[in-house]
């Protein structure tokens, strides 16, 4: 086998200028020897898939519970087409597919369980509130176990800044994110967008015909006849479509030609034009009123809610014998603990977990 480094190199030569290189620039918190064989956003990729909390993904719901039918989305299947779509971007665009990838790989793993709803819930309930994106943070830093010479699984830092979505330099300015950074956070909307109009079609929640009352939807229908697919691949050539023409523009215009000045541009770069992010918004407004709030999907987010506010307030006056561990182990507040825990649960086991209060 040829070298990390020639192989590194060779790898990196076929990156775009503006890409994050192979072996990164940023480091780790905790500096460690290079593996022998695999680049390091590889070894990143392959510490966040072996965390319990990537695993759990597959028992948090996404937008509906199990039971509608077995082919609806969990928060782990989300998770793993947001990086297939990531890293189909990152290679359309020559960026960094492995870094894309890890991200998009993170981006959700400090989702609580019931979606939107345990969030919520959380948010409430826990002093210093609850955001998944802040707690996705505080697994891969401080609650996963990778080694003993540190907390978390010290990933490079080009992925910590990806996650909470915000960068800066050395004298604290903000900065702009990686163009790898950017696009997982587009693939994520247009991954979701995609999945839950089909999730709310298999569940019979919403119509095609209702669908076809939004600008997009008609057109994503369109593109989907012309293409001979099913209506995820027609949302999503639109969607990709107009995200390459777009982004190739504004790389352009803003004379981007080094990963410096990705980092010092004004503006984020990946982006949808401006009529469709119109007609983007349209569709959303659509799924909110149609499907997010529809009664049966409210109720579900409703129950789900009930069951996190119950825990949390029976475990702040009574923690249990593994939030006393976590906290211990962790260092933390007794009712970060409890936040982290709940957090933590699958649907499964909060609903188990509240059964038996
Ligand atoms: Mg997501």
């Amino acid at each position: 086998m040829e070298s990390l480094a020639a192989r590194m190199k060779a790898a990196n030569s076929l990156l775009a200028p503006y890409a994050v290189p192979h072996g990164g620039e940023l480091g780790r918190r905790h500096s460690e020897e290079e593996d022998p064989t695999r680049f390091p956003f590889q070894r990143d990729r392959d510490r966040i898939v072996s965390t319990d909390a990537f695993r759990r993904l597959a028992g948090k719901m996404q937008v509906l519970p199990p039971g509608f039918s077995d082919h609806i989305r969990n928060r782990g299947t989300h998770t793993i087409e947001t990086a297939n779509l990531s890293r189909t971007i990152a290679r359309a665009l020559r960026l960094n597919e492995d870094l894309a990838e890890c991200i998009a790989l993170a981006h959700d793993i400090g989702h609580p369980p019931f979606g939107h709803s345990g969030e919520e819930a959380l948010n409430e309930s826990h002093e210093g509130g609850f955001e998944h994106n802040a707690q996705s943070l505080r697994i891969v830093t401080l609650l996963e176990q990778h080694s003993d010479a540190y907390t978390g699984i010290n990933l490079s830092i080009e992925i910590l800044e990806g996650m909470v979505k915000h960068r800066k330099n050395e004298h604290g300015i903000p900065r702009s994110l990686s163009l790898e950074a950017q696009i997982v956070d587009l693939a994520d909307a247009a991954t979701y967008t995609a999945h839950d109009i089909e999730d709310g079609l298999d569940a019979k929640i919403l119509s095609l015909e209702s669908i076809r009352s939004t600008d997009f939807g008609e057109r994503a229908v369109a593109r989907a006849k012309e293409r001979s697919t099913r209506l995820r691949g027609g949302v999503l050539d639109l969607l990709m479509t107009d995200l390459y023409t777009k982004t190739e523009r504004c790389i352009r215009a803003f004379g981007i030609q080094s990963l410096a000045d990705v980092y010092s541009a004004n503006d984020l770069c990946v982006s949808f034009s401006d009529g469709l992010d119109a007609s983007l918004r349209e569709l959303r407004q659509f799924l909110w009123d149609h499907f997010y709030l529809h009664p049966t999907v409210r109720e579900k987010a409703q129950e789900g809610m009930r069951i996190v506010t119950k825990l949390y307030e029976a475990y702040r006056k009574n923690p249990p014998e593994k939030v006393i561990v976590l906290q211990r182990r962790t260092d933390s507040d007794l009712l970060d603990a409890v936040k982290d825990y709940i957090a933590g649960m699958t649907d499964e086991f909060a609903a188990e977990a509240h059964s038996r209060l």
